[in-house]
């Protein structure tokens, strides 16, 4: 039996990252990475295969390039059990031992209770490139298009999929009353269905489907309401679960968001295995209560946790603050930490300070877009909980900015006072910026509100 220092299960976001953090760390120990897929695609990237990419082998992480420079060894095969007791995995019968043993095997799909799902041309979006690339190759033979599920993966899909052929009548079906609900705050989730109208994509709110229907092959998709659509194809993209089938043959335990229970440290209830990623338990940053959000920014963040504190705790999670970003018809969304939704349900009295303006200075730069920034203050304490971005591709960056703002609990008073950098080329003017103008806003309303 061949005995490593760490096994990490799993090559994806999370798996990467903390093998890679864990070579910076630990340079010494000798690591295998193990995946159950040959080719390993960029899960982001995913929606981009259909209508930029056009090939989901364009859309791959270099694992090759990451194990060589990283000196990991790497073995393709799923691990199909886990001996805690003897400290061993087993790939086929063949056995691996590890002092530390990394569980980051991600997660699935969530496939909902109805009937018809199993119907040929019915995809999920699952991160395997033959899957992937079989859905490519179908659209060229369909009409009608059905997408089930408004969040971001959705919207993507969709809009991808027009984008590969306009001619396709594509149409998005949301039971909530707008898209994009859970990540944004209502004017900016008509600001997105207004960027997916534009692209002739149809959208159906407050609908549920009942059932898929067809012979062999998907033809129809059947409303709660009564409505029926034409579809030749449909992708169900209403969200992932957590993979913790390993887990739970170890006998690990399992939190309550259903992924694998991990401390701060990231360590489960095994003082030798770790989980990060998709498949791991999750805690809001605001309130310890259970998260149910799976992004590559957790994953990557709570890998170099693990990837760090294998042998020496020295980080701690301090949970899951939520950043986002997505463009849709060139207009970026970005959010992070709370909307206002969000910071009800969670006893938050909010403030809100709103700044818009163009991205450049003069506006007739090149590149000059309209760059709108909505920041989420807590009463009591000024502290920013959220913020939320519509429109130039620079709020792509600007949010993570925010994302720092919230992790570092600053105050309305101490982000009017941030030193911006600002240049007529790259940003809006130092008198417009969004972000800090956003901020005073909110602190007139905060100030006077004590008065
Ligand atoms: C279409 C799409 C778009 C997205 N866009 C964004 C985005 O823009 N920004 C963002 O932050 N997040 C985005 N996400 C979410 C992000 O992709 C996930 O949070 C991220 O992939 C999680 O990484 P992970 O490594 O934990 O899990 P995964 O990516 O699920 O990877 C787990 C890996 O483990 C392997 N594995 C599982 N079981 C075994 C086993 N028994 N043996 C060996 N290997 C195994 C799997 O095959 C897989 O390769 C998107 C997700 C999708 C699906």
């Amino acid at each position: 039996m061949k005995h490593y220092d760490v096994i990490i299960i799993g090559e994806s976001a999370a798996g990467v990252v903390a093998a890679t953090t864990a070579r910076k760390y630990y340079p010494g120990k000798n690591i295998l990475i193990v995946r159950d897929v040959l080719h390993v695609p960029i899960p982001c990237g995913i929606p981009y295969i259909y209508g930029t990419a056009h090939d989901a082998m364009k859309n791959l992480i270099p694992v090759e390039n990451i194990e060589k420079s990283n000196k990991l060894e790497a073995l393709v095969g799923k691990v199909e059990a886990i001996d805690k007791v003897n400290k061993t995995i087993s790939i086929c019968d063949d056995l691996y031992g590890y002092d530390r043993l990394v569980i980051a095997t991600g997660s699935k799909p969530i496939i909902p209770p109805i009937k018809g799902v199993d119907l040929e041309n019915v995809f999920v979006v699952e991160k395997n490139t033959d899957y992937l690339q079989k859905l490519y190759d179908e659209l060229k033979n369909v009409k009608d298009v059905v997408v089930i599920g408004g969040g971001f993966i959705g919207c993507e899909m969709a809009e991808e999929i027009k984008k590969y052929d306009n001619n396709l009548n594509v149409t998005i079906v949301e039971m909530q009353d707008h898209l994009l609900k859970i990540v944004y705050d209502e004017e900016f989730c008509i600001l997105a269905e207004d960027a997916l109208r534009t692209l002739n994509i149809n959208i159906l709110l407050n609908e549920q489907v009942k059932e898929l229907s067809g012979d062999k092959k998907i033809k129809e998709v059947k409303l709660v309401s009564g409505k029926t659509l034409k579809a030749d194809l449909v992708v169900l993209g209403i969200g992932a679960k957590a993979n913790i089938d390993l887990a739970r043959q170890a006998g690990l335990e399992i939190g309550l968001g259903n992924g694998i229970k991990v401390n701060r440290y990231m360590v489960t209830s095994d003082e030798a295995i770790f989980a990060c990623g998709d498949c791991a338990d999750k805690d809001s940053f605001f309130d310890h209560k259970v998260s149910m959000l799976k992004l590559a920014s957790i994953a990557t963040m709570e890998a170099r946790i693990v990837g760090a504190n294998l042998f020496k705790y020295t980080r701690i999670n301090r949970g899951v603050v939520g950043c986002f970003s997505t463009v849709l018809n060139g207009n970026v969304f970005a959010a992070a930490g709370l909307n206002e939704d969000e910071a009800a349900r969670k006893g938050f009295e909010i403030v809100t300070g709103v700044a818009e303006s163009i991205n450049r200075h003069p506006g007739l730069m090149p590149g000059g877009q309209n760059l709108k920034v909505k920041l989420l203050f807590e009463k009591g304490t000024r502290g920013i909980v959220g913020g939320e971005i519509y429109g130039a591709y620079s709020g792509g960056e600007l949010i993570n900015a925010i994302s720092a703002f919230i992790s570092n609990e600053m105050t309305a008073d101490e982000i009017v006072i941030f030193q911006a950098g600002t240049h007529p080329a790259l940003t809006a003017s130092p008198i417009a910026y969004q972000l800090v103008n956003a901020a005073e806003n909110a602190l007139i309303k905060l100030i006077n509100d004590q008065c």
